[in-house]
Order: structure tokens, then sequence, then C-alpha cells
């Protein structure tokens, strides 16, 4: 299965990629994922990558379609994988087209999940992540155990550059400039469906599942 999930920051596509990887053994990919990794480990593409994140900006495009590339062409993808926050750009949408029809690949369905602005600032504002195993949290929707503290490995909690009131702004606005163009051209090709971003997780995973029955994709 070949998955686009498309929404704005804080609509719940990492928490759906990560579930439905594990459920049908696909290869999560995520972009910010992976170039959070590159600039944690101090590499030339993170060094790039780095004040334009932390600004709320976008990398440009020929570094993330070499990222992507190089993910959907490796093992991890062999039963499929699920793009989480690729892409971003309508470029990147046509090379991602490129990438797969030279390998005879195609996606399944793109997912937009849309998700009202309130709510993304809610969970934004109030994400925590552990810096030392990646665990996600939210102050309120999913506290740690104890108030600050990763329960899988007690490090301190840290929240994201990128998620302060002043970034989320930027990054809510720079998603509705570029998605329009995204969402037509996915809806020409009729791959788009549209899911509830606001719904809680296990709400939306339930509508996740049932939609791909229905696409004949389980
Ligand atoms: P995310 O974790 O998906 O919110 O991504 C965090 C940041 O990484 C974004 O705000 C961008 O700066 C960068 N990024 C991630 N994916 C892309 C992409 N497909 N195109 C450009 N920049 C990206």
């Amino acid at each position: 299965m070949r998955l686009v999930l498309l929404g704005p920051p804080g609509a719940g596509k990492g928490t759906q990629a990560v579930v439905l990887s594990e459920r049908f053994n696909i290869y999560h990919i995520s972009t910010g994922d992976i170039l959070r990794e590159e600039v944690k480990e101090g590499s030339p593409l993170g060094l790039k990558a780095k004040q334009i994140m932390q600004q709320g900006g976008l990398v440009p495009d020929e570094i993330i379609i070499q990222i992507v590339e190089k993910a959907i062409n490796s093992k991890k993808s062999t039963n499929g994988f699920i793009l989480d926050g690729f892409p971003r750009t309508l470029a990147q949408a046509e090379q991602l087209d490129k990438m797969l029809s030279n390998s005879d690949k195609n996606l399944d369905l793109v997912l937009d999940f849309e998700t009202s602005t309130p709510v993304i600032i809610e969970r934004l504002s109030g994400r925590r992540i552990c810096p030392s195993c990646g665990a996600g949290y939210h102050v309120k929707n999913i506290p740690p155990k104890v108030e600050g503290i990763c329960d899988n490995c007690n490090s301190k909690l840290s929240q994201r550059d990128d998620d302060r009131p002043e970034t989320i702004k930027k990054r809510i606005d720079l998603y509705q400039k570029s998605i329009s163009s995204i969402i037509d051209y996915y809806k020409k090709k009729g791959l788009l469906k549209t899911v509830s971003g606001d719904l809680e997780v296990d709400a939306l995973y339930k509508v996740l599942i049932e939609m791909f029955k229905n696409n004949g994709l389980t």
C-alpha cells in the first residue's frame, strides 16, 4: 500500500502514520523526522536545513526530493510506504509521480486531513517530544506520567523550536498557500479522500481503516 498523508502541521498525520505503518508493515517516511535527525547529527544537509526549519520555512525541493527518492527505493518500502509531510509543493508532487513511474509503481490513496485552526494551535502548542528516544507527548491529551519527563527513558521533554506560537502561525499560512494546488492535482487523478483531522486518534484510525476496506486495500 502506498499512501500520502496531507494536512497542516498538528493534523495528526504523524500519529496515524506510526499506527498504520505497524498495522500494514509499510515504511513511515516523515520528511520532518528525517530532517530533524540530520540536524541533530550536524550533517551538511542538517546544517543547510536547520535555520529554515527553525523559522518554519520550506527546505528547498531538490533536497527534499533526494531524501524521498532514497526512502521510497529503500528495502523498508518493499511492502509500501506512507509519506507524511511530503509533498508540500506542487513540484514535489510532480517529482513523486516521476520517481514512482520510473519504478512502475503508483499511489493508492492521498488522504487529506482537514483540520480547523484552533485545533491545530491547541495541539502544536501543547506538543512535547523526548529529545533522546523521540517519544511524543501532549501536555493535556497525552501527558507523561511525571510532568516534563519521558516515560520511556526519563529524559527531560522539550518543545520543538517550530512549535512556538509565532512559528506555528507562519507554518499554517505557508501550508494554506501551497496546499490548494496539491489538492487539485490529486483530485484530478482521482486519488484524493478527505477525512477530519479534528477527530480524536482512535476515531480517525477507524475512519481510515474503513476507507481502506471500501477501496479494496485491506
Ligand atoms: P514536519 O515535521 O512535517 O512539520 O516538518 C518540519 C519542518 O521540516 C517543516 O516546517 C519544514 O521546514 C521541513 N520540511 C519537512 N517536510 C518538508 C517538505 N516536504 N518540503 C519542504 N520542507 C519540509
